[in-house]
């Protein structure tokens, strides 16, 4: 401990003047800008520590709606968010000659959640939210947690640039693939609920066709292949494949993704051949197992998790990002209900939150088999069930679960 006090190099001399806490965020995504905003709101200072070089917009399409749409409300970014928000009429299935099979509109959704939905890249609706707040906190890009300690009074964090901190609460926001969660909880693969799908997204410039407002979707028995026409010229492509199904052990490289997706889509139907070689012009290509989190705890002393990190209910449950912003939103209050009192605080938000995250987890599972059903009845079935969803009670058994948040976003005092 002595040793460590003697080497430290803090942030203190740069501290807020009159700020109640020193608060470090790792993870500048969507959960780690909105748990900021609202911190800082509260008269905390803020560090967010980013692995990436610099804040980057774009990524894949996102829908956000549901109780973190109500929440980005509150932080005035509802008009913001709109603008930056694509307009999506319809979500097509088509055979393997590309002929519709079933088609759903969007409008079904809006419906069920009283118009509160929008579609955006998810780099801008992190843009958004960090814009808001970058002025009025402390940002270290490029940089990432080496170690973490504490004790009853603070935690003291190395980062992987040598530089130390202070802080009297490390709040880990830093996705499915959390390094706070590794280094004060343990390895990932005790906590990881592996769905048994597998994911690649990727853009690229001047494919065709194009169609504006409609996202195209091709399954065939365990894959799942969609395009989405964004601006620019530029078209979104999301993979999905049943872990095994003709693919093969999980790629660890770039190159073995390439190589694993042409040769598990290389027989598919529609444009499986047209959209693999798109694939040679993308300069990036996001891939990930298809997974969830589930910690018996989201907190150890002073250290807590939030978002992707804390409880990944999966892109399966197209609602990541609003249920990350909730828990910021959830955190940030209670830590101000608790008086400041930071395991009291920790331990009120896990309470609050925990079985609704279950229950959206849960959720999730159930209808997952549906992105890429197993067999050709499956896909069938999942075809009529789409087209039966215009009927308003088939909605709602089909959707009304999954959509619908059970969960009533608490009010707290704003901050005097
Ligand atoms: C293909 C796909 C489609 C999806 N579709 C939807 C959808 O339709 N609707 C929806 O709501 N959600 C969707 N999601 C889920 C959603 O993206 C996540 O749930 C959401 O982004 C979680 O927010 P987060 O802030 O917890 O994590 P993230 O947004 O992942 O942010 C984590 C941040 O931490 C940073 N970081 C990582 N490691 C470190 C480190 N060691 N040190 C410092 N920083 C670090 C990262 O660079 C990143 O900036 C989808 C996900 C995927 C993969």
């Amino acid at each position: 401990m002595h040793s460590r006090r003697e080497t430290r190099i803090t942030w203190a001399s740069e501290t807020k003047n009159g700020a109640i806490m020193h608060i470090a965020i790792s993870g500048a995504g969507v959960a780690g800008p909105t748990l900021a905003w609202w911190l800082d709101r509260a008269g905390h200072d803020v560090t967010l520590i980013e692995q990436a070089p610099d804040f980057r917009t774009g990524g894949y399409i996102i829908d956000f709606w549901g109780v973190g749409y109500e929440v980005a409300r509150r932080m005035g970014l509802e008009p913001a968010i709109l603008e930056a928000g694509y307009t999506v009429d319809r979500v097509r299935f088509v055979d393997k000659q590309g002929k519709p099979s079933a088609s759903l509109p969007v409008s079904v959704f809006a419906k069920q959640l009283d118009g509160h939905f929008t579609s955006l890249p998810r780099g801008n609706l992190a843009a958004l939210i960090y814009k808001s707040v970058e002025d009025r906190i402390r940002t270290r890009f490029g940089d990432s947690l080496a170690s973490v300690e504490q004790d009853e009074a603070k935690v003291f964090c190395t980062l992987t640039s040598g530089r130390t901190l202070e802080a009297d609460m490390l709040i880990g926001a830093d996705g499915l693939h959390s390094k706070t969660r590794e280094l004060v909880f343990g390895p990932e693969k005790q906590f990881e609920r592996d769905l048994g799908f597998r994911v690649a997204a990727f853009k690229v410039k001047g494919y065709r066709p194009r169609e504006e407002g409609v996202y195209v979707s091709h399954n065939e028995p365990g894959i799942s292949m969609s395009r989405f026409s964004m601006a620019n010229d530029e078209t979104l492509f999301m993979l999905v494949y049943r872990a095994g199904y003709a693919f093969g052990a999980r790629p660890e490289n770039e190159a073995e993704v390439r190589d694993t997706l042409r040769g598990g889509f290389r027989q598919a139907g529609w444009e499986a051949r047209a959209i693999m070689e798109a694939m040679d012009d993308a300069d990036e290509i996001y891939f990930d197992v298809v997974s969830q989190i589930e910690m018996p705890s989201w907190s150890k002393g002073r250290v807590g998790l939030i978002g992707d990190a804390a409880a990944c209910v999966s892109l399966l449950a197209g609602e990541g990002t609003g249920l990350a912003m909730t828990e910021a939103y959830v955190l940030a209050g209670e830590l101000q209900r608790a008086g400041n009192d930071v395991p009291a605080a920790l331990t009120a938000y896990e309470h609050r939150l925990k079985p609704f995250l279950k229950s959206k987890q849960k959720a999730a599972r159930s209808t997952a088999s549906s992105f890429a059903p197993k067999t050709a009845f499956g896909v069938w079935f999942r075809n009529l069930v789409v087209n039966l969803m215009g009927l308003p009670f088939v909605a709602d058994w089909a959707l009304g679960g999954a959509v619908k948040d059970n969960f009533e976003l608490p009010e707290y005092e704003a901050p005097k």
